[in-house]
């Protein structure tokens, strides 16, 4: 698990720099990101383990437009996973405790 106070403010990608905000409200979804002005929106009261899946799920798309390329929605969501359990299994020592 990882504290939503862990999470970077800011990101950079490729030579941009984009802004990571968390937000009461989204319309609708849990994640968005806004290519127009760099910016990736997070839904706070997810839990910790779907905050970070939408946290890497977001990135991704913003890789998506960086990187110039194009990816399937369902890819997006297996790197989400793949991601989220390289993190998890791997990296992630942060415990909310
Ligand atoms: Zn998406």
């Amino acid at each position: 698990m990882i504290k939503k106070t862990s999470y970077p403010r800011q990101l950079v990608i490729g030579d941009e720099v984009w802004s990571v905000k968390f937000v009461r409200k989204l319309d609708g979804c849990y994640g968005e990101c806004d290519p127009s002005n760099n910016e990736i929106r997070i839904r706070m009261k997810q839990s910790h383990d779907e905050t970070l899946k939408t946290f890497i799920h977001e990135v991704v798309h913003a890789l998506e437009f960086s990187f110039e390329f194009d990816l399937e929605h369902r890819h997006v969501y297996a790197l989400e996973e793949a991601v989220f359990q390289l993190l998890r299994d791997n990296f992630l020592t942060l415990k909310d405790d």
